[in-house]
């Protein structure tokens, strides 16, 4: 099957829905088979949804704030590589009435398939985990942030046989980007969620992991060419 084919079915998409879950159908993602990047967020928000595009509103002015800090422009960095999220539909408002509902660990496992054959379909050279659910598909649930932004974790190819490698122990671990290793390998970032909402970006001490984490991307991106 196609990467077209399986974006056609991800919008025709009901499952969550089927099963109760109160979404917005209408999976919201972005790119091409040809894009060299992969940058996974947790699910859309309301104004993706009605524009069709990840990261549309407030949280994509930061995010794409840092990834301009590493060098892409943001239309050239939305023209070539791809932008997917754990969970593709609008979840809606969390109870509280704070932010967007965190979707469920059963929508996330409805919805895993999706993202594994879009991983498989673009296999790409370096992945963004953006946010806490997508952190957690390599990192370890109890890792901290503080421990984690900042650093990036590195498959060597004979490691992506199965292109869909989130086994924690079989990466490498470092805390900046290395120029000797095959460049055949994948590097994988993870950034903290850059919604207004959370606070945790302004900190001065979390202002410099971030710092740390741009310069990795920004090494990836001079270095291979992404
Ligand atoms: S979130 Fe994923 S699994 Fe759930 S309805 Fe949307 S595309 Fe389907």
């Amino acid at each position: 099957m196609s990467l077209l084919d399986l974006q056609l079915e991800m919008r025709a998409c009901q499952r969550c829905h089927q099963a109760g879950y109160e979404i917005t159908p209408g999976a919201v993602f972005s790119g091409s088979r040809e894009a060299r990047v992969l940058l996974i967020g947790q699910a859309p928000g309301i104004t993706e949804v009605e524009a069709k595009r990840p990261f549309n509103a407030g949280s994509g002015r930061r995010l794409f704030q840092w990834l301009g800090d590493a060098g892409w422009d943001e239309d050239d960095f939305r023209g070539r590589h791809y932008m997917t999220a754990v969970t593709k539909c609008y979840p809606g408002r969390s109870r509280s009435g704070k932010g967007d509902r965190v979707p469920s660990k059963a929508e996330q496992a409805l919805c895993r398939s999706f993202l594994e054959r879009e991983i498989t379909a673009v296999n790409p050279h370096l992945m963004i985990l953006v946010g806490g659910l997508a952190i957690k598909l390599l990192f370890p649930g109890s890792s901290r942030l503080a421990d984690i932004i900042g650093t990036a974790a590195y498959f060597p190819p004979e490691r992506l046989q199965n292109p869909v490698n989130f086994n924690f122990r079989q990466a490498i671990h470092l805390d900046a980007f290395d120029r000797t290793l095959d460049s055949s390998g994948r590097w994988v970032v993870p950034l903290p969620h850059p919604s207004g909402a959370s606070l945790w970006p302004n900190k001065p001490e979390n202002k410099r992991l971030i710092a740390r984490a741009v310069a990795i991307l920004s090494d990836a991106r001079e270095q291979r060419d992404l």
